[in-house]
């Protein structure tokens, strides 16, 4: 019997994309030069559907890493010179700081304690941030930071570059990428795709800051994928290095499935069902949504309270049904269990869940 995977990422696969891939093997993308026009017609391919889907206009490029935690150490060398601004609220947003701290900037952060959220109103970035750094889903705690917050947030501080986490929940947050500098993403979460390709979107504003680092300020922005290396392959439709060609070929198609869905359609699925099991949650004795304020529940990684048993004995039962779910976040790992609402999984499946859950 084939399970049912409500983990946060990696994740139930996006049903298509078995498909995708025999259709990849049989046109043998993975062998297939990074130097061809083949790959230039994959890599524009997947960038004008990426565009279509997150409404990306043209001073964003989009550019390929390994990971998305790479990009967070790419954002700082190459966006910051002296310092950072972290909006901290679990161990995502944190780990962020942490690399900003490892390459010796000069971070700064606001924390909230695990399971609260950060509205525009909390947070006042420091004079000299020239980077401010917000996670939209914080993976661990299943707090959301609502889009129109970043844009009001971004509106008082516009002279500032604003990056945003979008990990685990791409393409659900409609981000104004009029006032969002950077986001970025991996495949292994909401794209249903298993790990191994990270999209770091960043515009021309992050672009000329890394060329001015480098050229006039004399610093490192790194050897590996700098910004304007990155930027200056892509304008030919190419990577620096050999990129993971299979990956970009599958992640382009996925997106095109779900344009062909259309992405308001898609954002409204994400809503319902979520919408389903916080009712759920609330409702029955055995669980509380970990998030207590409304507004900073997360649309896409639900965190739930076990009550009546150890989370472990919860995950468990489930299995026993076919259906995976995540265990709560490192000290909530016995308390808490986590309910990834991707666009892989149907509002019947979440159905069937909550069915199991309630037993
Ligand atoms: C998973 C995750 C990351 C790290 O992604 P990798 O692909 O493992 O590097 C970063 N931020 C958030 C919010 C995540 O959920």
């Amino acid at each position: 019997m084939k399970n049912t995977y409500f983990t946060p990422g990696p994740a139930e696969l996006y049903p298509t994309f078995t498909k995708h891939l025999q259709t990849a093997m049989d046109e043998q993308i993975g062998s297939i030069s990074h130097r061809s026009q083949r790959f230039r017609d994959i890599y524009r391919y997947t960038d004008e559907q990426l565009r279509e889907l997150l409404s990306i206009p043209a001073s964003h490029g989009i550019y390929f890493t390994g990971s998305a935690s790479e990009v967070w150490e790419r954002i700082l060398l190459n966006c910051v010179e002296h310092e950072s601004f972290h909006a901290v609220n679990g161990s995502f947003s944190r780990k962020f700081f942490d690399y900003a701290q490892s390459l010796h900037k000069f971070a700064h952060m606001a924390e909230k304690p695990f399971g609260e959220g950060f509205d525009a109103a909390d947070l006042e970035v420091p004079e000299y941030a020239e980077l401010v750094a917000l996670t939209h889903n914080e993976t661990s705690s299943g707090v959301q930071l609502r889009p129109t917050e970043i844009h009001k947030l971004k509106r008082k501080y516009s002279r500032k570059l604003f990056c945003v986490d979008m990990v685990s929940s791409a393409p659900y947050p409609d981000l104004d990428f009029s006032l969002v500098d950077s986001a970025f993403f991996s495949v292994q979460k909401a794209f249903g795709m298993p790990a191994g390709l990270g999209v770091w979107i960043a515009n021309d504003r992050c672009l000329e800051q890394a060329e001015r680092l480098q050229q006039y300020e004399s610093m490192t922005i790194g050897a590996h994928h700098t910004l304007p290396v990155l930027h200056k392959h892509y304008k030919t439709w190419e990577t620096p290095a050999t990129p993971n060609v299979l990956y970009i070929y599958l992640l382009g198609k996925i997106a095109a499935d779900f344009n062909k869905i259309g992405v308001g359609t898609i954002r409204r699925q994400t809503e319902d069902k979520a919408r389903q099991i916080y009712r759920f949650l609330e409702t029955n004795s055995a669980y509380t949504p970990f998030v207590a304020e409304e507004r900073h529940r997360s649309q896409t990684v639900i965190v739930a309270q076990t009550n009546a048993r150890p989370a472990a004995e919860v995950i468990a039962a489930v299995k026993t049904a076919g259906m995976i779910v995540g265990s709560g976040y490192g000290t909530f790992k016995d308390s808490q269990i986590r309910i990834a609402n991707f666009p892989a999984t149907t509002a019947d499946q979440v159905g069937a869940l909550l069915s199991k859950l309630n037993e």
